[in-house]
C-alpha cells in the first residue's frame, strides 16, 4: 500500500516538512493548501520540490463548502473549485478532498449534492483531475460516511469518488463494517486517525487530540480490515491534528507516524489472509521473556559506589569480561553489567550524563526477528566493533539514542554470559532473595510519551495500562505502564511537564529518556529487608505520618503495620492482591532501586504512595546525602 501523511500533521515550515516526510519513509504527502499559500515560492515550484523529495502528491486538500448550494452560490462554488484546480494542475496534484459542506446556505437532498458533484467530476475529468467526497463528523447535511457513499453513487461518475476517513467514522462510532459493502474503485483514498477515548465534542477533539494509529483508543484496525476487505490497495494517509505535533519535532513525529502507519499495514496483513495488499513482510510483534541485563554506564570511584550499593542489596559479581572493562552482577534471575569502558557507547553515555543505565538487554523469542522488525518499523540497526570473542547480538536504536539488545535460546545468544565473561567468585555476598526485574522505570518529558509507548507497543507484543497521575508535591507527573501477557516484561513511561518534579529534575540533568529506576522483585519482602539490614543497605527513610495514614486507609493488623514501620515498607492494594515495596535512597541525580513484592495479582505499581515517596527522596537530595555515584 502507498503510504502518506498530510502536511498538516508535522510542525515546522514546508521545506522542513518535506525533508522530515521523506526521510522517515513516505511515498507521498497530502498537501494542504495553507502550506502551499505559505510557502515562498510558485506553486510549481512547490511540486518540483515535492518531487525532488522523492515523494509524490497524492492529495490536495481542502476544498470546503462546494454542495447543496443554490444560485448565485453554487455559481461560485464552482468558480472556486475551477480556480483550485488550476492551482492542482500547477502543483502536480490529480484528486482533491471536497468536505461535507458545513455552509449555512446548504441545502439537504441527496439528489441536488449528487448532480453538484456529476458536474465537478466533468469539470474534473476535462483536465485530467478527480475529486473525492468526505463526511465529516460535524457536516450539516453528510455526517456519515454511508450517505457520502450514497451521493458518490447517485453522481456516477468516475472521476467522482468517496474518501474515508477513519476518525469520522470511528470518532462518532459508526459501525466500520458498513465500509465492505463499497466498491473499492469507488474508493479513492483513505486517511487514518486514531484518538484518545475522551468525552468533549467531536469537532474539537478531531481538531486537537487525534493522534497516530495505535496511540489511541479507536478501532483502527477494525477499520482497515473493512477498508482491504473491499480490495482497495490505494494510499493510505495519516491526517493528524494534534496540538502536541505541530508543537513538536518534525522529525520525531514523522518516524512515528511512519511507524504507527507500517505497523497497521502489517496488522492488517496478518489479520486478513487473501487481502490484496501485498504479502507480510515483516516479523510479528515479539514477545519478551524477561530483562536479560541492564548495563549502567560508570566509572572509577562511581563504579565503586555503585558495586557497593549493589552488594548491600544482596549482588554479588559473577564475572570479568575477556576483553572489555565490563563486570557481570547476579542475584536470582536479575544480571547488571557495570560498563567502565571509556571509548564505546557506555562511554558516551557517561560523559553525556554520568553514571546511568546505557543499555537494556531482552531475552526475546527470536533475537533476529525483533532486531528486523524494529528496523521495518523505522529504527536505526546499532552497533559497535567487536573485540575477538565477542558475540554478534543483535541491537536497535530506541528513541533519543537509548540502545536495546536482543538475545534468545535458540540462536545461542543468551550463552553471552559463559562466553564473554570469566566466572569470578564472591562469596562473601549474602543474597537478599532478590529473584527477578519487575519492571522498569523511564522518565521523559510529558509530550514524548506517545512516542515511547508506540515505540514499544508496535514492536513487542505488550499491553498499555491506563495512564495513572503520580502526584509529586511540586507537579504532576504521569505515569503509563505497558506489561508483556504473562507480566514477565513490565516498563513504566513517566512523564514530567515541570523541572520542579522529582522526574523532571532528573530529567534535566539527563539525556533522552533515561532509565531512573528499576524495582527487583522478592517473594518476601520482610525476609528480604532482615537480610538487606544485615548487609548495611539503608532503605529510604519513610515518615511515621505514612504508617498512620496507612492504618486508617487499610485494614492491617498492628503487628503488620509496625513490621513496615521498622523496615520502611510501603503498601498499597488492589482488588486482586497487595503489594510491598521499598526504596533505596537517590543516586546519581535521582536514581534509584525498588524492591517490591507482589501478592494476588496485584496489578499496579504504587503509584498512591508515589508523593510519600518523591517527598522523602527530595528531602535526601535537599540534605545533599544522596549516595554519591
Ligand atoms: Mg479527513
Ligand atoms: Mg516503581
Amino acid at each position: 500500500m502507498k503510504t502518506s501523511i498530510a502536511t498538516v500533521s508535522i510542525s515546522g515550515d514546508l521545506t522542513e516538512k518535506l525533508e522530515a516526510i521523506a526521510e522517515a519513509g513516505f511515498g507521498g504527502i497530502e498537501i494542504f493548501e495553507q502550506d502551499v499559500v505559505t510557502h515562498d515560492g510558485a506553486p510549481a515550484e512547490v511540486g518540483r520540490m515535492v518531487r525532488d523529495h522523492g515523494l509524490e502528491i497524492m492529495l490536495f486538500q481542502p476544498f470546503r463548502d462546494f454542495e447543496g448550494l443554490p444560485e448565485p452560490l453554487r455559481g461560485k462554488a464552482f468558480d472556486r473549485a475551477e480556480r483550485k484546480f488550476d492551482l492542482m494542475q500547477e502543483l502536480g496534484a490529480e484528486l482533491m478532498l471536497v468536505c461535507a459542506s458545513q455552509h449555512p446556505g446548504a441545502l439537504g437532498g441527496a439528489d441536488r449534492a449528487a448532480a453538484d458533484f456529476r458536474e465537478l467530476g466533468e469539470r474534473a475529468a476535462a483536465r485530467g483531475l478527480r475529486v473525492g467526497y468526505e463526511a465529516v463528523a460535524w457536516g450539516r447535511y453528510i455526517a456519515d460516511h454511508r450517505d457520502a457513499w450514497e451521493i458518490v453513487r447517485r453522481a456516477d461518475h468516475p472521476n467522482v469518488g468517496l474518501i474515508l476517513d477513519s476518525f469520522h467514522t470511528l470518532g462518532p462510532k459508526i459501525e466500520p463494517e458498513s465500509v465492505r459493502r463499497i466498491p473499492s474503485d469507488k474508493i479513492f483514498f483513505v486517511q487514518l486517525a486514531d484518538a484518545p477515548e475522551i468525552e468533549m465534542d467531536l469537532q474539537y477533539r478531531s481538531r486537537h487530540f487525534r493522534s497516530m494509529p495505535g496511540e489511541g483508543d479507536l478501532a483502527i484496525l477494525r477499520f482497515m480490515q473493512a477498508v482491504v476487505s473491499t480490495g482497495y490497495d490505494g494510499p493510505v494517509s495519516l491526517e493528524i491534528f494534534n496540538d502536541q505535533f505541530r508543537g513538536g519535532s518534525p522529525k520525531t513525529i514523522a518516524k512515528d507516524g511512519y511507524r504507527a502507519l507500517q505497523c497497521v499495514i502489517d496488522d492488517v496483513r496478518r489479520s486478513t489472509p487473501g487481502a490484496q495488499i501485498g504479502p507480510i513482510a515483516t516479523p510479528a510483534r515479539t514477545k519478551v521473556e524477561r530483562v536479560e541485563f541492564i548495563e549502567f554506564a560508570t566509572r572509577g570511584a562511581e563504579a565503586a559506589a555503585l558495586a557497593a550499593l549493589l552488594r548491600s542489596l544482596g549482588f554479588r559479581k559473577a564475572g570479568r569480561h575477556i576483553t572489555k572493562n565490563l563486570t557481570l552482577w547476579r542475584q536470582g534471575d536479575i544480571r547488571l553489567v557495570l560498563n567502565e569502558e571509556e571509548g564505546d557507547f557506555a562511554g558516551s553515555v557517561y560523559t553525556m550524563r554520568g553514571t546511568s543505565v546505557c543499555d537494556i538487554g531482552l531475552q526475546v523469542s527470536s533475537a533476529a526477528d525483533t532486531a528486523a522488525r524494529a528496523q521495518a518499523l523505522g529504527a536505526a540497526a546499532f552497533s559497535q566493533p567487536l573485540s575477538p570473542g565477542q558475540l554478534d547480538i543483535p541491537a536497535v536504536r530506541g528513541l533519543a539514542g537509548s540502545v536495546l539488545h536482543f538475545v534468545d535460546e535458540a540462536s545461542g545468544l543468551s550463552d553471552v554470559w559463559s562466553v564473554e565473561f570469566t566466572p569470578v567468585e564472591d562469596a562473601t555476598v549474602a543474597e537478599a532473595g532478590l529473584a527477578r526485574v519487575d519492571h522498569i522505570a523511564q522518565t521523559m518529558r510529558y509530550d514524548e510519551m506517545l512516542s515511547w509507548s508506540l515505540f514499544y507497543t508496535t514492536l513487542f507484543d505488550l499491553t498499555k495500562s491506563p495512564m495513572v497521575d503520580v502526584t509529586d508535591p511540586n507537579g504532576l507527573v504521569r505515569s503509563q505502564a505497558l506489561q508483556a501477557p504473562g507480566r514477565d516484561f513490565r516498563i513504566t513511561l513517566n512523564g514530567a511537564e515541570t523541572h520542579r518534579t522529582l522526574a523532571g529534575a532528573f530529567l534535566m540533568e539527563s539525556f533522552g529518556a533515561p532509565v531512573q529506576h528499576i524495582a527487583f522483585a522478592t517473594d518476601d519482602i520482610f525476609a528480604s529487608a532482615a537480610r538487606l539490614k544485615q548487609s548495611g543497605f539503608e532503605p529510604l527513610p519513610i515518615p511515621q505520618n505514612y504508617y498512620d495514614d496507612l492504618a486508617s486507609r487499610f485494614e492491617l493488623s498492628d503487628e503488620m503495620v509496625s513490621a513496615m514501620k521498622a523496615a520502611h515498607v510501603l503498601y498499597d492494594q488492589d482488588a486482586r492482591g497487595d503489594f510491598f515495596q521499598i526504596y533505596s535512597r537517590p543516586f546519581g541525580g535521582g536514581q534509584f532501586f525498588e524492591i517490591v513484592q507482589r501478592r494476588g495479582g496485584y496489578a499496579g505499581y504504587g503509584a498512591p504512595n508515589a508523593p510519600f515517596r518523591i517527598a522523602a527522596q527530595k528531602r535526601i537530595l535537599r540534605q545533599s546525602v544522596e549516595l554519591k555515584i
